[in-house]
């Protein structure tokens, strides 16, 4: 029962990551992909029930982590607060950034605003934390349940606030000469659904693809192409352009090119 709880958690982690990238992080914070409303709220539920995130919060604290990153203002930047501070005690300085009405007012538009997220996901961020930690114990039984909740916690915590953020702005090569410290941490993105490109990342913000040369795999875009497929996700930006756009979405993005591209009126 044990080795089945550590497999479950390690799972459950898991998943709570690629949930953070694909919903939260690519398709929330950044628009870079519309998804199936079934989707979205399946990994919208599983961030509250198994992280205690609320999507507006995590989407401010992580939209003004690109405005100001590697300067004094970014909430967790490593070349600020120090490596390890960051990959171990990056959970809570993510949660005093996401806790600041201001930062919420600012960067949190665009967000779930129905009646769930109102008065259950917003409102009762840790209640979805005492579920499972109920769940894992009458699951697996007191101690294994305990020990499961645990290694949850702590996988989610170290891996999505502390390495990434950390790490992916310390260490790791860079394809990219970005004007911050954002690194891509390795090539391969399994563990972290592809979060581990930040440099990639960084270089291009609105890209629902984080690999970009040949050798780098990224889990998440995998994800979406399979859900892409299916109908299930829709309106994808890679780099800054429409991916397998309609006609008709080709001639509106031709157009906006046309009028972005004019001269601007001399002034006087
Ligand atoms: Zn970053
Ligand atoms: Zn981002």
């Amino acid at each position: 029962m044990m080795l089945l709880a550590i497999v479950a958690a390690a799972l459950g982690g898991w998943f709570s990551i690629l949930c953070l990238s694909v919903f939260a992080h690519r398709s929330m914070a950044h628009r870079a992909v519309t998804l199936h409303p079934v989707v979205a709220h399946v990994m919208r539920f599983w961030l509250w029930f198994s992280t205690g995130t609320a999507t507006r919060r995590w989407v401010a604290v992580h939209r003004k982590h690109h405005v100001y990153t590697d300067g004094e203002m970014d909430p967790h930047s490593p070349v600020i607060y120090g490596l390890p501070r960051v990959i171990f005690g990056g959970y809570w300085l993510y949660r005093n950034e996401s806790l600041k009405p201001e930062t919420i007012a600012t960067y949190g538009k665009d967000c779930p605003d129905d009646w769930i997220e109102r008065n259950v996901y917003e409102k009762h961020d840790n209640l979805g934390l005492v579920l499972m930690l109920l769940l894992d114990m009458a699951v697996f039984g007191v101690v294994p349940g305990l020990i499961a909740y645990a290694i949850q916690i702590i996988w989610v915590s170290v891996w999505a606030a502390g390495f990434i953020n950390g790490v992916g702005h310390a260490l790791g090569y860079r394809n990219w000469d970005t004007q911050e410290a954002s690194r891509n941490i390795m090539p391969i993105g399994i563990i972290c659904s592809g979060e581990e490109l930040h440099n990639n990342h960084h270089r291009w913000p609105r890209s629902a693809k984080f690999s970009m040369r040949w050798f780098e795999f990224d889990l998440g875009w995998a994800l979406l192409r399979t859900l892409h497929a299916v109908g299930m996700a829709k309106d994808i930006y890679v780099k800054n352009k429409r991916w397998k756009p309609t006609k008709a979405q080709e001639l509106v993005d031709a157009a906006v090119e046309a009028v972005e591209s004019e001269p601007a009126p001399e002034a006087g």
